[in-house]
């Protein structure tokens, strides 16, 4: 089976500390690199966590705030450099387009590899195919901001011992999928009765927002939800004028959404020690962890 994991190659949020890079997460799922909000130093993080950013097939920014994009320009110099031959694509809130393209073209290179660019100005599905389902919602952050859910394609999987017990295999699985019943031996088999649909695993991501109803829709009954908390509840004043969340208005969004697993990420440079953030969630959500640098996240098969 192909790697199902969440890197986290920084978590930082505006400022970068000694401990904390700039945020960027890579997801690997269904031999696919789906790499998010990939902030200053991207670049040198795949190399600290031992990843070859040729695995990156899709980008998603959520925002123009420098944290979240100023590594766009670097890793895709990189993608080039490294002759990659697959398409990339890029997904981001469409009104900061000229920001993406300054991104772009911010420096010379001459570029060979395939971007495709996805602009995303309003709330839905911004990709469907058989692998992956994925939605954009515009968070609440003052600037335009995007949350993005990603859910694996569900899937029909078959019985195989109700399946031989009929004799149903090779053209005829295929007829009983494309016309959803088969007549064997005078009986009627009809495709529920020996196959079921397996949900596809969801992974939600949230940055920078306060708290709104966008979020936890985007966080729906997700496996994985990775969530912005840059303040503890001692300083949620800054959090309102900042348009953040606290830890525990991410535990709260958790607990709404009725996720499996929550992390917290994008920590104000304020705060050395990230235990208080994991006491604080833990109140309201038990199932949570934080981010930091190169820590790798385990997202099984649900
Ligand atoms: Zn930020
Ligand atoms: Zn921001």
């Amino acid at each position: 089976m192909s790697i199902r994991d969440l890197t986290i190659l920084g978590s930082s949020s505006q400022q970068p500390t000694r401990k904390r890079n700039h945020g960027a997460y890579l997801l690997r799922w269904n031999e696919e690199g789906l790499l998010f909000d990939p902030g200053e130093g991207t670049q040198r993080q795949f190399i600290f966590a031992n990843i070859a950013p040729t695995c990156i097939t899709r980008i998603f920014v959520s925002h123009f705030h420098g944290d979240h994009c100023l590594g766009l320009g670097s890793i895709l110099m990189r993608l080039n450099l490294d002759k990659v031959t697959h398409p990339i694509h890029c997904y981001y809130p469409s009104s900061g387009k000229k920001y993406f393209d300054r991104l772009r073209y911010g420096s010379i290179y001459h570029e060979t590899i395939q971007v495709i660019e996805h602009p995303v100005s309003k709330n839905g599905v911004v990709h469907q195919d058989e692998k992956f389902h994925i939605e954009a919602r515009f968070l609440s952050h003052g600037v335009d901001n995007v949350g993005w859910r990603i859910k694996e394609t569900n899937r029909r999987k078959f019985d195989k011992e109700k399946l031989d017990a009929h004799g149903i295999k090779g053209p005829i699985v295929k007829e009983l999928t494309e016309k959803g019943a088969v007549k064997v031996e005078e009986r009627t088999i009809k495709l529920d009765e020996v196959s079921w649909i397996r949900e596809g695993d969801v992974f939600a991501f949230v940055m920078d927002t306060s708290y709104c109803k966008e979020a936890v829709d985007i966080a729906k009954k997700a496996n994985l939800f990775l969530c912005e908390s840059t303040y503890l509840e001692e300083h949620r004043d800054l959090a309102e004028k900042h348009q953040h969340l606290t830890a525990k208005q991410a535990a709260e969004v958790a607990k709404q959404a009725g996720v499996r697993e929550l992390i917290l990420t994008h920590f104000s440079a304020r705060y050395l020690d990230l235990n208080p953030f994991i006491e604080e969630a833990k109140k309201i959500f038990p199932h949570v962890s934080v981010a930091e640098d190169l820590k790798v996240f385990p997202f099984p098969r649900s």
